[in-house]
């Protein structure tokens, strides 16, 4: 019988273990412990920002960002319409409205030839989001930033340990995120990350992730925040992860190239950019989009790959498809050709960093199989 590959498993086997073991040994499980300090010190310091404010999970971290940078009410955001709902709902929770591009077909990420156009006297902010392990081109987007004074909200969920013409993804935004999902490269379980070198910033996200408590009289508030904390347990294991980032980002790159080399001669689908003018991809999923020679979607590929005990996942759902938005009456005559395309035609294999050869060559063989 062949075992089932899952479509991602975190890597432990480093220091987790020990320093779990200290948290129960010194009693230290809240997020009063000395690993959340050291988690923010170590990963601010990798990414290259002044402060990091550890957060319970990524999709916190952007509503912390978006609350933090004052988008309220009146106030547009531009996003991309390929991505993860957390970026769409924090814009929407703050009262904001979200304002979507295009992705690039290549690449899959926000179309930056398109945000010129959206930009209004609302405006506020852009929320550029790294996607799939290559990172956005940013220098037109600070330059559009620079050129109408608007705000850069960094989604680098995906992006631990990319770069940008050299430079860490993570640190170009006014504020950026970060996730530590189990499948993201540093994994906490759950957690995320707000990233800043503004003090101001930076104090109102602590302030927001811990209920907006006053120092001069607990329990008595000016503000609502949320109960975001990280715990000392989730930046234990966070700890023991960064401190193999760099490891896990050359299995990674290893990974995209061997699949690049088993999957290449299949006929009519699309694989992951090796790289771009401006980056070398990291593959934190590898994704495959379905040309129109392939006469079936993802959904059913998924299904074949399914029945082969592999698992995959479908790409993003278009954020101006989702029902929960339109049901709002947002979004209702845009349109965005390529995201609605390859959300239909596009899905990720196993793409854990610790997949092993004999694992990789199975998908490509049950890959061909199907696809050709
Ligand atoms: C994973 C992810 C998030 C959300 O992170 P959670 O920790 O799951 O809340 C946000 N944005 C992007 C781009 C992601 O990939």
């Amino acid at each position: 019988m062949t075992t089932f590959i899952p479509v991602n498993e975190p890597w432990l086997d480093g220091n987790e273990r020990k320093y779990l073991n200290e948290c129960l040994d010194t009693g230290w499980i809240s997020s009063e412990g000395p690993f959340v300090r050291k988690f923010e010190e170590l990963f601010a310091a990798r990414v290259g920002r002044k402060h990091g404010i550890a957060v319970c999970n990524g999709s916190a971290a952007l509503d912390a960002a978006v609350a933090a940078l004052g988008v309220g009410p009146g106030d547009e955001v531009i996003l991309p319409t390929f991505t993860i709902i957390s970026c769409a709902a924090a814009i929407v929770r703050a009262g904001a409205i979200p304002v979507v591009v295009d992705c690039d077909l290549q690449t899959w990420n926000m179309e930056v030839r398109e945000i010129e156009a959206k930009i209004t006297s609302k405006t506020k902010a852009i929320m550029v989001v790294h996607i799939y392990g290559l990172p956005v081109d940013m220098e037109p987007i600070v330059a559009l930033s620079l050129k109408y004074g608007l705000k850069i909200i960094e989604d680098a969920a995906e992006a631990h340990g990319l770069y940008y013409k050299g430079k860490s993804c993570g640190s170009f935004g006014d504020i950026s995120t970060f996730s530590f999902y189990p499948n993201k490269l540093v994994t906490t379980g759950e957690g995320g990350m707000v990233l800043t070198d503004d003090d101001d910033l930076a104090a109102r996200c602590r302030s927001l992730r811990n209920l907006c408590f006053q120092a001069k009289r607990r329990f008595v508030h000016e503000e609502l925040g949320w109960n975001f904390r990280m715990s000392n347990v989730q930046a234990a294991l966070g700890v023991a992860q960064l401190e193999r980032l760099d490891e896990f980002v050359v299995r990674k790159k290893r990974m995209g190239k061997h699949y690049m080399e088993l999957l290449s001669g299949i006929p009519g689908i699309r694989l992951p950019l090796h790289e771009t003018k401006y980056a070398e991809n990291i593959y934190w999923v590898y994704g495959i989009v379905l040309g129109d020679e392939i006469p079936f979607d993802a959904k059913e590929a998924m299904k074949r790959f399914a029945q082969h005990q592999i698992g995959t996942r479908p790409f993003f759902w278009p954020i101006h498809e989702q029902p929960v938005f339109r049901k709002m009456g947002l979004f209702e005559d845009v349109s965005c050709p390529v995201a609605e395309r390859i959300a239909r035609r596009g899905f990720y294999i196993p793409s854990g960093v610790g997949l092993t050869d004999e694992q990789m060559k199975r998908v490509a063989e049950i890959a061909i199989r199907i696809l050709r």
